[in-house]
């Protein structure tokens, strides 16, 4: 079955067309700038196309993806839409699309203010488009709704929690799904049988503690801020600071949010650059504060790593993915000896090589396991799609 995936951001749209019986991907592409300087980029079987375009909303960005699939003759081949949807408040899995489900998560837009907005538009026009095709949102919130009270709830007074459902909901659901499905099959075991550990490092990061085959614990909360310290968000950190910024440098709220968000983490601990390639070169060729915040980055994402580890009786295996996760060998190398607690000893051959002759594996044989594995969003929305869809027809 060929599957279109939209990915609308807040300032992007990415496609992708994937067939589900070979996991291949015929055409893909991106419009980005959004609201500025819009530019689209694809590629296809035919044809490569880069150009500026004008698309002051996701609508001109989605009109011209479905161009682009015209042009390519895919458009009558795809019998289905997938979409990416950040936040799925109360929704624990996929969710087929119908008007109903289009106004819930337009409910929940404050949430995530940048995100919802724009899938609310990709959503309306793949209707227009695609009218007759069975449309499906996969959420990044779904997969951590199986997280007991314990993990979810903050220390707040539970009317909170019950009147505005203030909690915590994790996000990069799919992603860290994906993984643990993929490294269950590299490991040639059920994911009933498995519990692990899955860290997706990317300019967004985040970890999950999954007990056979089900998430417990995420370090991401109520926000995509809370958790590892990422390329310019400063992860968690005592919420009393902002009080103390506001009271003795008078921050308001617009400008914590900027600080918290846009201008901390690699970012602000470096002064240099959220691009970890940059950090670790820059580490490499002495830069003092580059080498800080890479050590901070490890160390913090193996304290995070620890604290959510104690969701589980034990550990098969911790999974690496994302940009960070699959390229970096020194952040795994120095997250993997900040966890040595837990019985972790990096094979510094196999890392070398991201596990690639070794299923993975980058760790050496008395170790607990720790592995990187490729992660493919894309592709486990196409699943979603095709397996609700025949679920119907
Ligand atoms: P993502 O958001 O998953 O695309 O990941 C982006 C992050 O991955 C950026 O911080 C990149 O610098 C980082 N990244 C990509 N390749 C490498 C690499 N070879 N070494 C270190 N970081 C990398």
């Amino acid at each position: 079955m060929l599957i279109l995936v939209l990915n609308c951001g807040s300032s992007s749209a990415k496609f992708a067309v994937i067939d589900t019986q070979t996991e291949e991907g015929l055409a893909s592409g991106i419009v980005e700038n959004i609201g500025s300087n819009g530019f689209f980029k694809a590629k296809g079987h035919t044809q490569n196309k880069s150009k500026s375009i004008e698309a002051p909303t996701h609508s001109e960005a989605i009109f011209e993806i479905q161009q682009f699939l015209i042009q390519e003759q895919l458009i009558d081949r795809i019998e289905a839409v997938g979409h990416r949807v950040v936040h799925g408040g109360k929704y624990i899995q996929s969710k087929l699309i119908s008007l109903d489900v289009i106004q819930y998560i337009e409910s929940i837009t404050q949430f995530a203010p940048l995100h919802q907005p724009a899938h609310v538009i990709g959503l309306q026009e793949a209707q227009k488009y695609f009218n007759k095709l069975p449309q499906v949102a996969v959420f990044d919130t779904a997969f951590h709704q199986t997280m007991p009270p314990k993990a979810y709830l903050y220390g707040l007074p539970y009317e909170i929690f019950e009147k505005h459902q203030i909690r915590r909901y994790g996000f990069h659901g799919t992603s860290h799904r994906y993984v643990s499905l993929e490294a269950a099959r590299l490991l040639g075991k059920e994911k009933k049988d498995l519990n692990l550990l899955t860290a997706h490092l990317g300019n967004g990061s985040s970890a999950t503690a999954i007990l056979q085959g089900d998430c417990v614990d995420t370090t991401m909360g109520f926000t995509p801020l809370e958790g590892v310290l990422m390329g310019t968000r400063s992860g968690s950190l005592d919420p009393a600071i902002l009080f103390y910024l506001n009271k003795t440098l008078g921050y308001d709220f617009d400008r914590l949010d900027t600080l918290l968000n846009k201008e901390s983490g690699l970012l602000g601990l470096s002064g240099l650059s959220n691009d970890m390639r940059s950090i670790t070169e820059a580490a490499q060729e002495g830069h003092e504060r580059a080498q800080i915040a890479l050590e901070v980055f490890c160390y913090k994402l193996a304290r995070e790593l620890g604290g959510i580890a104690m969701a589980l009786p034990s550990i098969d295996a911790l999974i690496f993915t994302g940009g960070i996760g699959e390229n970096s060998v020194i952040v795994r190398q120095k997250v993997l000896q900040n966890l040595s607690l837990l019985g972790f000893k990096v094979d510094d051959f196999k890392n070398q090589e991201h596990g690639k002759n070794s299923n993975g594996i980058i760790t050496q044989e008395q170790s607990t396991v720790a592995m990187v594995v490729p992660t493919n969003e894309e592709l486990l929305i196409a699943i979603d799609t095709k397996n609700l869809v025949e679920k119907i027809s």
